[in-house]
């Protein structure tokens, strides 16, 4: 099996091995302040008019929460969970038997609802808005629907892509909630606190910001970043986390000082080097360093948009002045006038 990246915020079989780092609490979810503050609103306000809370969906990308969050809700709101994937409800079917078995004010979690297919969608729609679901029995002229009532239940939606999901089924969520990559800040507490549970030592709050920085904005890539340089650390000194372990973990991890490993610097030098800086297109780009496009839009892309190294712009995606400083190449000049004529695209 191919060794999954470090630095991918996609989930690997090693993140749910060992201790569960995942807060149980809306208290102990550090950071995202915003709809931490909306969800305790909607909680205490549901459970004291004894109701379910509305439909939420959580977007944003991998890695940042969003299946903690759905957890939270559950414990906080005192209902069971039942955690499923767009991919995995293939057929109008399945999804009938998951909503027949749901209780009152239990809650559903659809993760990757962008991916469902368009018949399950169709389904989806009553359960959401009336609780009844239309089932077909037989089959030609003698098939016949039957309505049937479902629960009064919860339906918890998350996507990478809130591009990606088809108008009715957005509109059909009473909460939408947009998660944001974290500050190097919080992801130090996060660190700090997944230490403490792992028993691991860092030597000041410092160097847990050391950590945070370099973990591209997300949760899940802190986690993983701080078991492998406990790896280090427990070789190389004594089990303490200092500086200097940091700085030889993660160097021989290659990932550098702000959390970019060889593949999105493959992606920035291919960008530069064999198409001139850009504008070039997804596609391409994807042929050119033999990565599908879903995995270089939900992974790659967001996080050097958000560090303002790429743009997309209509005629493809572009680096900005601040790739290649960071890759230590200049900036070519007729870059400069080709980037202010974007600005009027
Ligand atoms: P998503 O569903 O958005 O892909 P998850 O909810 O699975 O992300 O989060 C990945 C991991 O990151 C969790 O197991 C948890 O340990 C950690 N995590 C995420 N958000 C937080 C947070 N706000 N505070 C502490 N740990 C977090």
């Amino acid at each position: 099996m191919e060794t999954p990246r470090i630095t991918s915020s996609e989930e690997t079989e090693e993140d749910h091995k060992e201790i569960n780092l995942r807060p149980k609490e809306l208290d102990h979810f550090i950071g995202q302040e915003p709809i931490k503050n909306n969800l305790k609103i909607f909680i205490t306000a549901a459970k004291q008019r004894n109701e379910t809370i509305e439909h939420i969906l959580l977007y944003g990308p991998p890695g940042l929460g969003k299946t903690t969050l759905a957890n939270i809700c559950a414990l906080e709101m005192g209902v069971n969970i039942k955690i499923t994937s767009g991919p995995a409800i293939e057929r109008p079917g399945d999804l009938a038997a998951i909503l027949t078995n749901l209780e009152e004010g239990d809650i559903l979690f659809i993760d990757e609802i962008h991916r469902l297919n368009r018949s399950v969608e169709e389904v989806l729609y009553p359960a959401m808005e009336d609780f009844e679901l239309d089932i077909v029995i037989g089959k030609g002229p003698a098939a016949r629907s039957i309505r049937i009532d479902v629960s009064k239940f919860t339906l918890i939606g998350a996507t990478t892509r809130l591009g990606l999901l088809s108008a009715p089924l957005r509109d059909r969520f009473g909460i939408l909630e947009r998660l944001e990559f974290y500050p190097p800040k919080d992801l130090a507490i996060i660190i700090q606190r997944a230490a403490d549970i792992l028993g691991v030592k860092i030597d000041q709050s410092v160097t847990a910001l050391e950590i945070g920085k370099r973990s591209r904005g997300t949760p899940r890539i802190a986690n993983r970043l701080l078991k492998r340089i406990r790896d280090w650390a427990q070789i190389e000194s004594a089990g303490l986390i200092s500086q200097k372990t940091i700085e030889i973990a993660l160097n021989a991890m290659g990932v550098d000082t702000l959390g970019l490993d060889n593949l999105d610097k493959r992606y920035l030098e291919t960008i530069i080097n064999k198409f001139g800086g850009g504008p070039v297109g997804l596609d391409t780009i994807s042929a050119s360093i033999s990565e599908e496009t879903d995995s270089i839009e939900d992974v790659i892309e967001p996080y050097l948009l958000q560090l303002g190294f790429i743009n997309r712009t209509p005629r493809g995606r572009i680096c900005t002045p601040l790739a290649y400083q960071h890759m230590g190449l200049k900036f070519p000049e007729k870059n400069i006038q080709e980037k202010q004529s974007t600005l009027f695209d």
